[in-house]
Protein backbone atom coordinates (compact mmCIF):
# COMPACT_ATOMS: atom_id res chain seq x y z
CA UNK A 1 0.00 0.00 0.00
CA UNK A 2 1.24 3.70 -0.89
CA UNK A 3 -1.62 5.56 0.13
CA UNK A 4 -0.64 6.03 4.28
CA UNK A 5 -4.75 6.70 5.12
CA UNK A 6 -5.73 3.13 3.42
CA UNK A 7 -4.83 0.77 7.04
CA UNK A 8 -2.51 -1.94 6.75
CA UNK A 9 -4.88 -5.28 6.39
CA UNK A 10 -4.66 -7.04 10.09
CA UNK A 11 -5.26 -10.30 10.62
CA UNK A 12 -8.00 -8.98 13.67
CA UNK A 13 -11.23 -9.99 12.57
CA UNK A 14 -13.35 -6.57 11.59
CA UNK A 15 -15.46 -7.37 14.84
CA UNK A 16 -12.83 -7.06 16.70
CA UNK A 17 -11.41 -3.98 15.81
CA UNK A 18 -14.54 -2.06 15.80
CA UNK A 19 -15.23 -4.23 19.32
CA UNK A 20 -18.52 -5.68 17.93
CA UNK A 21 -19.89 -8.74 19.31
CA UNK A 22 -19.80 -11.85 17.47
CA UNK A 23 -23.59 -13.18 16.97
CA UNK A 24 -24.69 -17.21 16.05
CA UNK A 25 -27.32 -16.80 13.67
CA UNK A 26 -30.36 -19.88 14.07
CA UNK A 27 -32.65 -17.34 12.84
CA UNK A 28 -32.51 -17.21 9.39
CA UNK A 29 -31.09 -14.95 6.49
CA UNK A 30 -31.90 -11.57 8.62
CA UNK A 31 -30.91 -7.89 7.08
CA UNK A 32 -30.58 -6.97 11.17
CA UNK A 33 -28.00 -9.34 11.74
CA UNK A 34 -26.33 -9.48 8.41
CA UNK A 35 -28.00 -11.56 6.15
CA UNK A 36 -25.71 -14.08 5.16
CA UNK A 37 -22.28 -16.20 5.31
CA UNK A 38 -21.33 -14.64 2.14
CA UNK A 39 -18.89 -16.91 0.21
CA UNK A 40 -15.45 -16.46 0.48
CA UNK A 41 -15.19 -16.60 -3.44
CA UNK A 42 -17.41 -14.00 -3.82
CA UNK A 43 -15.53 -11.28 -1.49
CA UNK A 44 -12.38 -12.48 -3.82
CA UNK A 45 -14.29 -11.27 -6.76
CA UNK A 46 -15.95 -8.24 -5.04
CA UNK A 47 -12.01 -6.97 -3.90
CA UNK A 48 -11.00 -7.88 -7.87
CA UNK A 49 -13.00 -5.85 -9.41
CA UNK A 50 -12.86 -2.58 -6.86
CA UNK A 51 -9.29 -1.43 -9.04
CA UNK A 52 -11.18 -1.14 -12.21
CA UNK A 53 -12.87 1.28 -14.20
CA UNK A 54 -16.13 -0.60 -15.94
CA UNK A 55 -18.72 0.28 -18.44
CA UNK A 56 -21.12 0.22 -15.96
CA UNK A 57 -24.04 -0.76 -18.59
CA UNK A 58 -21.92 -3.41 -20.04
CA UNK A 59 -20.90 -5.20 -16.44
CA UNK A 60 -24.42 -5.23 -15.76
CA UNK A 61 -25.46 -6.71 -19.67
CA UNK A 62 -22.77 -9.68 -18.32
CA UNK A 63 -24.75 -9.90 -15.03
CA UNK A 64 -27.92 -10.02 -17.09
CA UNK A 65 -26.54 -12.52 -19.31
CA UNK A 66 -25.57 -15.01 -16.69
CA UNK A 67 -28.92 -14.25 -14.60
CA UNK A 68 -30.75 -15.48 -18.05
CA UNK A 69 -28.69 -18.98 -18.18
CA UNK A 70 -29.27 -19.23 -14.16
CA UNK A 71 -33.07 -18.72 -14.28
CA UNK A 72 -34.27 -19.21 -17.62
CA UNK A 73 -34.91 -15.59 -18.28
CA UNK A 74 -34.32 -13.40 -21.22
CA UNK A 75 -32.64 -10.72 -19.25
CA UNK A 76 -31.39 -9.80 -15.79
CA UNK A 77 -30.12 -6.68 -13.86
CA UNK A 78 -28.40 -6.47 -11.14
CA UNK A 79 -30.38 -3.91 -8.12
CA UNK A 80 -29.20 -2.64 -4.62
CA UNK A 81 -31.77 -5.21 -2.73
CA UNK A 82 -34.97 -6.56 -2.99
CA UNK A 83 -36.40 -3.54 -1.73
CA UNK A 84 -35.05 -1.74 -4.45
CA UNK A 85 -36.34 -4.16 -7.14
CA UNK A 86 -39.85 -3.68 -5.89
CA UNK A 87 -39.50 0.11 -6.19
CA UNK A 88 -37.73 0.10 -9.30
CA UNK A 89 -39.43 -2.49 -11.40
CA UNK A 90 -43.37 -0.34 -10.52
CA UNK A 91 -41.65 2.51 -11.82
CA UNK A 92 -40.34 0.48 -14.73
CA UNK A 93 -43.87 -0.33 -15.69
CA UNK A 94 -45.23 3.14 -14.94
CA UNK A 95 -42.36 4.86 -16.85
CA UNK A 96 -41.60 2.34 -19.64
CA UNK A 97 -38.92 3.83 -22.32
CA UNK A 98 -40.12 7.58 -22.21
CA UNK A 99 -37.21 9.37 -19.90
CA UNK A 100 -38.87 12.28 -19.24
CA UNK A 101 -41.79 10.20 -17.24
CA UNK A 102 -38.70 8.44 -15.67
CA UNK A 103 -37.50 11.97 -14.68
CA UNK A 104 -41.25 13.03 -13.61
CA UNK A 105 -41.16 10.26 -11.17
CA UNK A 106 -42.67 9.85 -8.28
CA UNK A 107 -45.49 12.09 -10.06
CA UNK A 108 -47.23 10.59 -11.71
CA UNK A 109 -49.48 12.39 -13.83
CA UNK A 110 -50.28 10.99 -17.21
CA UNK A 111 -48.97 7.44 -16.54
CA UNK A 112 -50.68 4.26 -15.11
CA UNK A 113 -50.33 4.47 -11.77
CA UNK A 114 -51.51 1.46 -9.77
CA UNK A 115 -50.11 -1.82 -8.97
CA UNK A 116 -52.19 -4.71 -7.66
CA UNK A 117 -51.42 -6.62 -4.29
CA UNK A 118 -53.37 -9.35 -2.57
CA UNK A 119 -54.74 -8.17 0.64
CA UNK A 120 -52.45 -11.41 2.16
CA UNK A 121 -49.53 -10.47 0.21
CA UNK A 122 -49.14 -7.22 2.35
CA UNK A 123 -46.29 -8.17 4.52
CA UNK A 124 -44.02 -6.73 6.39
CA UNK A 125 -40.23 -8.76 5.68
CA UNK A 126 -38.65 -5.83 7.74
CA UNK A 127 -40.61 -2.85 6.17
CA UNK A 128 -43.63 -3.15 4.51
CA UNK A 129 -43.87 -5.00 0.67
CA UNK A 130 -46.69 -1.78 -0.01
CA UNK A 131 -44.09 0.85 0.96
CA UNK A 132 -41.46 -0.54 -1.12
CA UNK A 133 -44.44 0.21 -3.91
CA UNK A 134 -45.83 3.32 -2.96
CA UNK A 135 -41.86 4.83 -3.26
CA UNK A 136 -42.23 4.85 -7.25
CA UNK A 137 -45.16 6.97 -6.82
CA UNK A 138 -47.88 4.23 -7.41
CA UNK A 139 -50.41 3.88 -5.56
CA UNK A 140 -51.07 0.20 -4.25
CA UNK A 141 -54.16 -0.78 -4.60
CA UNK A 142 -54.84 -4.22 -2.55
CA UNK A 143 -57.12 -6.70 -4.20
CA UNK A 144 -59.93 -9.14 -1.75
CA UNK A 145 -59.83 -9.44 1.87
CA UNK A 146 -56.70 -10.44 3.70
CA UNK A 147 -57.83 -14.01 4.69
CA UNK A 148 -59.93 -14.32 0.95
CA UNK A 149 -59.14 -13.34 -2.37
CA UNK A 150 -61.28 -14.55 -4.77
CA UNK A 151 -60.17 -14.52 -9.13
CA UNK A 152 -63.08 -12.14 -9.86
CA UNK A 153 -61.61 -9.60 -7.33
CA UNK A 154 -58.55 -9.43 -9.50
CA UNK A 155 -60.30 -9.31 -12.35
CA UNK A 156 -62.13 -6.20 -11.51
CA UNK A 157 -59.33 -4.21 -9.97
CA UNK A 158 -57.53 -4.06 -13.34
CA UNK A 159 -58.17 -1.17 -14.90
CA UNK A 160 -56.60 1.68 -17.79
CA UNK A 161 -54.79 2.81 -14.36
CA UNK A 162 -53.11 -0.43 -13.80
CA UNK A 163 -49.54 -0.15 -13.98
CA UNK A 164 -48.59 -4.06 -12.74
CA UNK A 165 -49.35 -6.34 -10.41
CA UNK A 166 -47.04 -7.99 -7.72
CA UNK A 167 -47.01 -11.17 -6.61
CA UNK A 168 -45.65 -12.12 -3.35
CA UNK A 169 -43.86 -15.40 -2.08
CA UNK A 170 -42.87 -15.75 1.30
CA UNK A 171 -43.52 -17.68 5.10
CA UNK A 172 -45.18 -14.21 5.88
CA UNK A 173 -47.66 -13.74 3.38
CA UNK A 174 -51.21 -15.65 4.31
CA UNK A 175 -50.78 -19.01 3.38
CA UNK A 176 -54.91 -19.65 2.65
CA UNK A 177 -57.18 -17.87 0.98
CA UNK A 178 -54.97 -16.24 -2.10
CA UNK A 179 -55.09 -16.30 -5.36
CA UNK A 180 -52.30 -19.14 -6.56
CA UNK A 181 -49.46 -17.71 -9.12
CA UNK A 182 -50.99 -19.54 -12.14
CA UNK A 183 -54.47 -18.44 -12.19
CA UNK A 184 -53.03 -14.95 -11.07
CA UNK A 185 -50.58 -14.75 -14.21
CA UNK A 186 -53.28 -16.07 -16.15
CA UNK A 187 -56.16 -13.57 -15.11
CA UNK A 188 -52.95 -10.59 -15.77
CA UNK A 189 -52.04 -11.71 -19.26
CA UNK A 190 -55.53 -11.79 -20.58
CA UNK A 191 -55.48 -8.18 -19.71
CA UNK A 192 -51.98 -7.44 -20.52
CA UNK A 193 -51.04 -6.64 -17.04
CA UNK A 194 -46.95 -7.50 -16.34
CA UNK A 195 -46.72 -9.62 -13.30
CA UNK A 196 -43.55 -9.62 -11.19
CA UNK A 197 -43.29 -12.14 -8.81
CA UNK A 198 -41.31 -11.02 -5.12
CA UNK A 199 -39.28 -14.10 -4.59
CA UNK A 200 -36.46 -12.67 -2.58
CA UNK A 201 -35.98 -15.35 -0.08
CA UNK A 202 -37.17 -18.26 -2.15
CA UNK A 203 -34.22 -21.00 -3.35
CA UNK A 204 -35.44 -21.94 -6.72
CA UNK A 205 -34.66 -19.84 -9.99
CA UNK A 206 -36.52 -20.98 -12.32
CA UNK A 207 -40.06 -21.97 -11.43
CA UNK A 208 -41.56 -18.23 -11.51
CA UNK A 209 -40.28 -17.58 -15.01
CA UNK A 210 -41.21 -20.99 -16.27
CA UNK A 211 -44.69 -20.21 -14.61
CA UNK A 212 -44.67 -17.04 -16.86
CA UNK A 213 -44.02 -13.95 -15.12
CA UNK A 214 -42.78 -11.01 -16.53
CA UNK A 215 -40.21 -10.49 -13.28
CA UNK A 216 -38.85 -12.02 -10.71
CA UNK A 217 -37.24 -11.13 -7.86
CA UNK A 218 -34.32 -12.52 -5.56
CA UNK A 219 -32.03 -11.37 -3.01
CA UNK A 220 -28.65 -12.05 -3.68
CA UNK A 221 -27.50 -12.18 -0.10
CA UNK A 222 -29.60 -14.36 1.19
CA UNK A 223 -29.42 -18.53 0.22
CA UNK A 224 -26.83 -17.15 -2.88
CA UNK A 225 -24.33 -16.09 -0.11
CA UNK A 226 -23.62 -13.30 -2.35
CA UNK A 227 -23.16 -9.56 -2.01
CA UNK A 228 -25.74 -7.22 -0.68
CA UNK A 229 -27.98 -6.63 -3.87
CA UNK A 230 -31.25 -7.84 -6.07
CA UNK A 231 -31.41 -9.70 -8.34
CA UNK A 232 -33.63 -9.00 -11.24
CA UNK A 233 -34.80 -11.62 -13.84
CA UNK A 234 -37.33 -10.70 -16.78
CA UNK A 235 -38.26 -10.06 -19.98
CA UNK A 236 -35.95 -8.02 -22.63
CA UNK A 237 -38.67 -4.69 -21.89
CA UNK A 238 -38.84 -4.65 -18.54
CA UNK A 239 -35.55 -5.19 -17.63
CA UNK A 240 -34.30 -2.30 -20.30
CA UNK A 241 -36.60 -0.13 -18.93
CA UNK A 242 -35.47 -0.47 -14.74
CA UNK A 243 -32.02 -0.11 -16.09
CA UNK A 244 -32.98 3.34 -17.57
CA UNK A 245 -34.92 4.13 -13.98
CA UNK A 246 -31.09 4.38 -13.34
CA UNK A 247 -31.38 8.07 -14.68
CA UNK A 248 -34.23 9.07 -12.09
CA UNK A 249 -35.68 7.92 -8.75
CA UNK A 250 -33.22 4.53 -9.65
CA UNK A 251 -29.82 6.75 -8.63
CA UNK A 252 -31.01 6.74 -4.63
CA UNK A 253 -30.67 2.74 -4.90
CA UNK A 254 -27.53 2.69 -7.26
CA UNK A 255 -25.55 -0.38 -7.07
CA UNK A 256 -21.77 -0.51 -7.56
CA UNK A 257 -19.55 -2.82 -9.48
CA UNK A 258 -18.59 -4.62 -7.11
CA UNK A 259 -22.02 -5.89 -5.74
CA UNK A 260 -22.71 -6.62 -9.41
CA UNK A 261 -19.73 -8.53 -10.25
CA UNK A 262 -20.45 -10.15 -6.37
CA UNK A 263 -23.67 -11.30 -7.40
CA UNK A 264 -22.90 -12.90 -10.39
CA UNK A 265 -19.97 -14.66 -9.16
CA UNK A 266 -22.58 -15.65 -6.23
CA UNK A 267 -25.39 -17.31 -9.03
CA UNK A 268 -22.01 -19.22 -10.85
CA UNK A 269 -21.16 -20.67 -7.54
CA UNK A 270 -24.90 -21.68 -6.43
CA UNK A 271 -25.00 -23.84 -9.67
CA UNK A 272 -22.09 -25.60 -8.57
CA UNK A 273 -22.85 -25.92 -4.92
CA UNK A 274 -23.26 -29.24 -3.11
CA UNK A 275 -26.66 -28.71 -2.13
CA UNK A 276 -27.11 -32.36 -0.39
CA UNK A 277 -23.70 -31.73 1.02
CA UNK A 278 -25.02 -28.63 3.05
CA UNK A 279 -28.77 -30.34 3.76
CA UNK A 280 -26.97 -33.05 5.51
CA UNK A 281 -25.28 -31.14 7.64
CA UNK A 282 -27.85 -29.05 8.43
CA UNK A 283 -29.55 -32.01 8.84
CA UNK A 284 -27.28 -33.24 11.70
CA UNK A 285 -27.32 -29.82 13.19
CA UNK A 286 -31.26 -30.35 13.66
CA UNK A 287 -30.87 -33.86 15.14
CA UNK A 288 -28.20 -32.99 18.02
CA UNK A 289 -30.49 -29.72 18.77
CA UNK A 290 -33.59 -32.25 19.05
CA UNK A 291 -31.64 -34.75 21.57
CA UNK A 292 -30.49 -31.85 23.07
CA UNK A 293 -34.54 -30.86 24.05
CA UNK A 294 -35.87 -34.18 24.29
CA UNK A 295 -35.80 -35.12 28.05
CA UNK A 296 -37.40 -31.15 29.44
CA UNK A 297 -40.91 -31.55 30.45
CA UNK A 298 -43.15 -28.96 28.47
CA UNK A 299 -40.80 -28.98 25.51
CA UNK A 300 -41.74 -30.33 22.27
CA UNK A 301 -39.05 -29.94 19.64
CA UNK A 302 -39.49 -31.59 15.71
CA UNK A 303 -37.96 -30.55 12.15
CA UNK A 304 -40.32 -28.68 10.45
CA UNK A 305 -40.67 -28.09 6.42
CA UNK A 306 -39.96 -24.58 5.20
CA UNK A 307 -43.55 -23.35 4.21
CA UNK A 308 -42.44 -22.01 0.79
CA UNK A 309 -41.15 -25.08 -0.50
CA UNK A 310 -37.18 -24.02 -0.06
CA UNK A 311 -35.58 -27.23 0.50
CA UNK A 312 -34.80 -26.86 4.24
CA UNK A 313 -35.95 -27.62 7.67
CA UNK A 314 -35.94 -25.88 11.05
CA UNK A 315 -36.31 -27.15 14.02
CA UNK A 316 -39.63 -26.41 15.72
CA UNK A 317 -39.56 -25.93 19.65
CA UNK A 318 -43.13 -25.97 20.78
CA UNK A 319 -43.29 -24.70 24.94
CA UNK A 320 -45.75 -25.76 27.38
CA UNK A 321 -45.56 -22.97 29.45
CA UNK A 322 -47.78 -24.65 32.32
CA UNK A 323 -45.67 -27.81 31.89
CA UNK A 324 -42.31 -26.80 31.30
CA UNK A 325 -42.72 -23.53 33.97
CA UNK A 326 -41.01 -21.40 30.99
CA UNK A 327 -42.49 -19.68 27.35
CA UNK A 328 -40.86 -19.44 23.98
CA UNK A 329 -40.47 -15.92 24.61
CA UNK A 330 -38.36 -16.57 27.61
CA UNK A 331 -36.38 -19.07 25.94
CA UNK A 332 -35.62 -16.90 22.80
CA UNK A 333 -34.91 -14.30 25.59
CA UNK A 334 -32.04 -17.02 27.45
CA UNK A 335 -30.70 -17.82 24.18
CA UNK A 336 -29.94 -14.34 23.62
CA UNK A 337 -28.32 -13.48 26.89
CA UNK A 338 -25.67 -16.29 25.83
CA UNK A 339 -21.90 -15.76 25.13
CA UNK A 340 -22.08 -14.99 22.10
CA UNK A 341 -25.33 -14.38 21.53
CA UNK A 342 -27.73 -16.94 20.02
CA UNK A 343 -30.32 -15.50 17.91
CA UNK A 344 -33.36 -17.73 16.79
CA UNK A 345 -35.91 -17.57 14.41
CA UNK A 346 -38.72 -16.35 16.84
CA UNK A 347 -41.46 -14.19 14.45
CA UNK A 348 -44.42 -16.18 15.86
CA UNK A 349 -43.08 -16.48 19.66
CA UNK A 350 -46.39 -15.30 20.96
CA UNK A 351 -47.83 -18.51 19.92
CA UNK A 352 -45.92 -20.51 22.39
CA UNK A 353 -43.12 -21.97 19.91
CA UNK A 354 -39.75 -20.85 18.01
CA UNK A 355 -37.67 -22.07 15.20
CA UNK A 356 -33.77 -22.90 15.14
CA UNK A 357 -32.28 -22.75 11.62
CA UNK A 358 -29.64 -24.24 10.50
CA UNK A 359 -28.68 -22.40 7.24
CA UNK A 360 -26.26 -19.52 8.49
CA UNK A 361 -23.93 -21.81 10.99
CA UNK A 362 -20.45 -21.50 10.89
CA UNK A 363 -18.27 -24.61 11.85
CA UNK A 364 -18.74 -25.97 15.05
CA UNK A 365 -21.31 -23.76 16.26
CA UNK A 366 -24.13 -26.54 15.84
CA UNK A 367 -22.17 -27.76 18.81
CA UNK A 368 -22.50 -24.09 20.90
CA UNK A 369 -26.07 -24.06 20.08
CA UNK A 370 -26.36 -27.15 21.67
CA UNK A 371 -24.92 -26.53 24.65
CA UNK A 372 -26.30 -23.71 25.10
CA UNK A 373 -30.11 -25.83 24.62
CA UNK A 374 -28.83 -28.74 27.19
CA UNK A 375 -28.39 -25.92 29.84
CA UNK A 376 -31.74 -24.09 29.11
CA UNK A 377 -33.19 -27.98 29.16
CA UNK A 378 -31.82 -27.95 33.20
CA UNK A 379 -34.90 -27.83 35.25
C1 LIG B 1 -36.00 -10.24 2.36
C2 LIG B 1 -37.20 -9.90 1.59
C3 LIG B 1 -37.30 -8.68 0.92
C4 LIG B 1 -36.23 -7.64 1.01
O1 LIG B 1 -35.03 -8.09 0.48
P1 LIG B 1 -33.72 -7.20 0.50
O2 LIG B 1 -32.92 -7.75 -0.64
O3 LIG B 1 -33.06 -7.45 1.81
O4 LIG B 1 -34.12 -5.79 0.29
C5 LIG B 1 -38.42 -8.42 0.16
N1 LIG B 1 -39.41 -9.32 0.07
C6 LIG B 1 -39.36 -10.51 0.71
C7 LIG B 1 -40.50 -11.47 0.54
C8 LIG B 1 -38.25 -10.84 1.49
O5 LIG B 1 -38.20 -12.02 2.11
Amino acid sequence: MTNSNIPEPTDQSPLEELGLREVINVNGTMTSIGASLGLAEVGQAMQRILPHFVEMDALQRKAGEQIAKSTGAESGYITASSAAALTLSVAACMAGRSLAKVEQLPDTTGMRSEVLLQMGHAIHYGAPVEQGLRLSGAKVRLVGSSTLVEPYQLEAAITERTACAMYVVSHHVVNYGQIALPVFIEICRAKCVPVIVDAASEYDLRCFIKAGADAVIYSAHKFLSGPTAGIVAGNETIISNMLLQNKGIGRGFKVGKESIYGALVALQMWEGRDHAAIRAKEESALAIWQGALKNRKGITAWPEDDPTGNPLRRLRVQVNPELAGTSATALVKALAAFTPPIIARNHEEELGYFYLDPCNLKESQAQVVADALNQLSKP
